[in-house]
């Protein structure tokens, strides 16, 4: 498991799972991932929507990607200690998932440059080509750059998901120094990583987090 490289800011379980990690170390499954941008308090349902929040210790939450970004979050909401798990593809990303985690963050007392937070492990700009649709709907956005894209060798783009994530971040109100992302690209590193473009269709890692120390 890789972990964020900041402190947390309270005891903690957080990071993101490789192919080395045994499966039996993975949070229950609690969410129907379906690239959208609905996030949910945790319960013990199968809820539908791409992003879980809680404040119960010992409540392990995670989501599960191979090739789109999972979003981990940290900080205390009114002196309560609240994490979330998010899910981020480049329609989540363009449906401004994040603003909804922070926003959520938010609305239970807290401000977002208290947040720690860290993208994890997702394909890089140096894999991620995509058709001039993908570009249209992220230049919606309006902390869109046009850095963000590059046309690609066969005329469509290579888009970076991670830095648009980062771009929506710092916009929020997140603090850079707070910043614990893992950039490296899944599909570049096979060994490690499942990649749905790489032909892992069914592998998934995850990005999750627990309040409180290992029991
Ligand atoms: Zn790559």
């Amino acid at each position: 498991m890789i972990a964020p490289s900041v402190p947390p800011p309270f005891p903690l379980q957080w990071g993101f799972t490789t192919r080395l990690d045994s499966p039996n170390s993975a949070p229950p499954i609690r969410l129907k991932q379906i690239h959208g941008c609905e996030i949910h308090p945790a319960n013990d349902e199968v809820q539908l929507g791409d992003g879980l929040w809680t404040t119960t210790p010992g409540e392990a939450i995670g989501v599960r990607v191979a090739d789109c970004a999972p979003i981990l979050l940290a900080g205390l909401a009114a002196n309560t200690p609240w994490v979330a798990a998010l899910h981020a593809g480049w329609r989540g990303a363009v449906a401004a998932i994040l603003r909804r985690g922070v926003r959520q963050f938010e609305e239970q007392g807290g401000h977002p440059k208290d947040l720690v937070w860290a993208i994890g492990p997702a394909i890089g700009r140096c894999h991620f080509e995509v058709g001039v649709e993908v570009i249209e709907a992220a230049r919606e956005d309006s902390t869109w750059r046009d850095d963000l894209a590059t046309e690609s060798p066969s005329g469509k783009f290579f888009f970076d998901l991670h830095g648009f994530l980062r771009a929506q971040a710092l916009d929020l109100g997140l603090d850079m120094r707070k910043d614990g992302s893992i950039n490296r690209c899944t599909r570049c590193e096979p060994e490690l990583f499942f990649s749905y473009r790489g032909g892992d269709t069914e592998g998934r890692q995850w990005g999750w987090v627990q309040i409180g120390e290992k029991n």
